[in-house]
């Protein structure tokens, strides 16, 4: 991935305008590999102090403007597309594009689309700016592409977290552009239609079934070990942008109604390490990140629930209502 040289002048000149004397940069972990080059650019041409928020950052949903708001005048954060969240500071956000070619994997895709004309087309921020090309390809081919803009995010955009960009499309199959299994798999656990993944990385196209398979199957297996639990651990995140205080009380409440415990614990970036000394705590629901439960659950050693699983772990959903969480930003 890439950030323009253009869009670093861009900063630079905001920098100057607002005076700051003192900048926050803060990168996603894949971006961090250029973070000193950048910091030593505004420093020279800006005579700013730089900060660098050396923290992990995962998400849209992880400015860490709360966090340096003692610490800098404004807050440069690269890679994400902002969230309709109210920040305490001026925060510049800069695109990271991958320039990478997107129709060979597309091409690819052809023979996995066949005998589907409506398709939703989806990918993440770093390859939106080409997904236009993609559609006029597929346009071209016969297919009929359907794209939306979601709540927090735009036309053609799906978060891990965050699938109201295509909620409303009546697709007959979704084709995600990007790399590896993340987004693909919300998107099926989301809409429950064929996925097909072309991935320009490794320049080939796949389905997703499969690996939804095993992965609902691990599933049933986390929310069947939790059905005897007495005491859940309800995980709220300090992370603004994952932050559901409201949603962790309703699930206390339905877990006392239930007869069951829930204690609401606050943390920032949650770990298996940090859940290990409750020992008397027999399973976690997750309300901050939703897809931790889901793709981590491999790493923890007690189940660890979304609130919708939590709902089939005491009996009021049916496995056949399973749904995805989604952090729904408005
Ligand atoms: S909450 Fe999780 S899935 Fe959603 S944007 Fe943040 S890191 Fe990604």
């Amino acid at each position: 991935m890439s950030m323009h040289e253009l869009e670093i002048v861009k900063v630079i000149e905001k920098i100057k305008d607002l005076n700051a004397e003192k900048v926050g940069l803060q990168f996603p972990e894949g971006l961090k590999v250029h973070a000193t080059k950048i910091a030593r650019q505004i420093e020279q041409e800006t005579g700013a102090l730089v900060i660098i928020s050396a923290d992990p950052c995962y998400g849209a949903c992880d400015v860490s403007d709360v966090d340096m708001v003692d610490s800098v005048d404004v807050l440069v954060h690269f890679g994400h597309r902002p969230l309709p969240l109210d920040y305490v500071l001026p925060i510049i956000f800069v695109d990271a594009y991958s320039d990478m070619d997107l129709l060979e994997c597309v091409k690819n895709s052809m023979d996995m689309l066949k005998g589907y004309k409506k398709i939703g087309l989806v990918t993440t921020a770093q390859h939106l700016h080409l997904l236009e090309k993609v559609s006029d390809f597929l346009e071209k081919n016969g297919k009929e592409i359907l794209m939306e803009d979601g709540a927090g995010t735009i036309k053609g955009q799906v978060l891990g977290c965050n699938f109201s960009s295509i909620k409303n499309l009546d697709a007959d199959a979704f084709l995600y552009v990007g790399s590896g299994n993340f987004h693909a798999l919300g998107i099926k656990l989301f809409t429950d239609k064929p996925v097909i993944v072309a991935d320009p990385y490794l320049g080939d196209a796949r389905e997703i079934e499969e690996f939804a398979d095993r992965i609902l199957r691990i599933r049933s297996a986390r929310i069947a070990k939790a059905m005897d639990a007495k005491k859940f651990g309800i995980i709220v995140s300090s992370k603004k942008g994952q932050s559901r205080l409201e949603l962790a009380k309703t699930i206390k409440i339905m877990l006392e109604d239930s007869g069951r415990e829930g204690f609401i614990l606050l943390l920032d970036d949650v770990s298996p390490n940090i859940l290990l000394p409750f020992i008397d705590l027999d399973a976690f629901v997750m309300t901050a990140c939703p897809r931790i439960a889901i793709d981590d659950s491999i790493m923890y050693k007690k189940p660890l629930l979304t609130p919708s699983e939590l709902e089939i772990a005491i009996g009021i959903r049916r496995w056949e209502d399973y749904e995805i969480d989604e952090i729904k930003y408005c």
